[in-house]
């Protein structure tokens, strides 16, 4: 399995985790886009958000209740923040596995990008 999430879930390649659980894996962002930007991440590999199906509805709950508990210990919670998934070329998508963005600290632009 060469995909870069997957190897950050198993420990094989470094990364700033600061939440994990039996489900998912919250790291720091190599390039953040704003002063808080995390990453969440299943640990099975899910390549893009259409890849989502109806047996992972719980775990993408579950995703959004850890970014709310990323940020609330970053305490951005009240100020406000924003949580996304990039979709294929033209959203941006990087990396072939699904990650949840959280990113806060600043004032967030709308419409994005
Ligand atoms: P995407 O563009 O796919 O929505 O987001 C991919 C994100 O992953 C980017 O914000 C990029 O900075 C981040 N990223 C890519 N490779 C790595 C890595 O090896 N480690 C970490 N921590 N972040 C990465
Ligand atoms: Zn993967």
């Amino acid at each position: 399995m060469s995909c870069i999430f997957c190897k950050i879930a198993n420990k094989e390649i470094p990364a700033k985790i600061i939440y994990e659980d039996e489900h998912t894996v919250a790291f720091e962002d190599l390039n953040p886009q704003a002063p808080v930007h995390v990453l969440i991440i299943p640990k099975k590999h899910i390549s893009t958000p259409l890849d989502i199906h109806t047996e992972d509805n719980a775990l993408i709950g579950h995703m959004y209740q850890v970014a709310n508990t990323v940020a609330k210990e970053k305490q951005i919670d009240k100020r406000g923040f924003r949580t996304l998934m990039n979709c294929n070329k033209e959203a941006g998508q990087s990396v072939f596995h699904i990650h949840l963005h959280v990113l806060g600290g600043r004032v967030m632009m709308w419409p994005p990008g």
